[in-house]
């Protein structure tokens, strides 16, 4: 399969690794858009949050239980968002859904 995070998740494509378990794994991203800013995605091909199954909660749950105890670990005490984009107006870019956890600067709303 031709995805991005999928030749991440099997190391053919290298990323600056925060954390990996057996189902999810945590990586910087390439063009952080604040002073934190990690992505977590899940090992298992899911193209678009439209795209979880029933099956899947347990992963979404530990997706963002580990977004929140990284953020804590990157020192993001002051506050820090997620965010996950969902299809082409959502701004998604690359499908293979992922938790971006944005940190250490004061993050403003509404989002552009
Ligand atoms: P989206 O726009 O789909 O919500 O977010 C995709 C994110 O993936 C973007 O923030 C982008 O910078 C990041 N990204 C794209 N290609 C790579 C890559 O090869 N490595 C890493 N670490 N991040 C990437």
């Amino acid at each position: 399969m031709d995805c991005l995070f999928c030749k991440i998740v099997a190391g053919d494509i290298p990323a600056k690794k925060l954390y990996e378990d057996e189902h999810l794994v945590a990586f910087h991203d390439i063009s952080p858009q604040a002073p934190v800013h990690f992505l977590v995605i899940p090992k298992k091909h899911i193209a678009t949050l439209n795209d979880l199954a029933e099956d899947d909660k347990a992963l979404a749950g530990h997706i963002l239980f580990t977004a929140q105890r990284l953020a804590k670990e990157q020192g993001c005490e002051a506050g820090f968002r997620v965010v996950m984009n969902c299809n082409e107006q959502g701004g998604q870019t690359v499908y293979h859904i992922h938790m971006h956890v944005l940190g250490q600067r004061q993050l403003n709303w509404p989002p552009g």
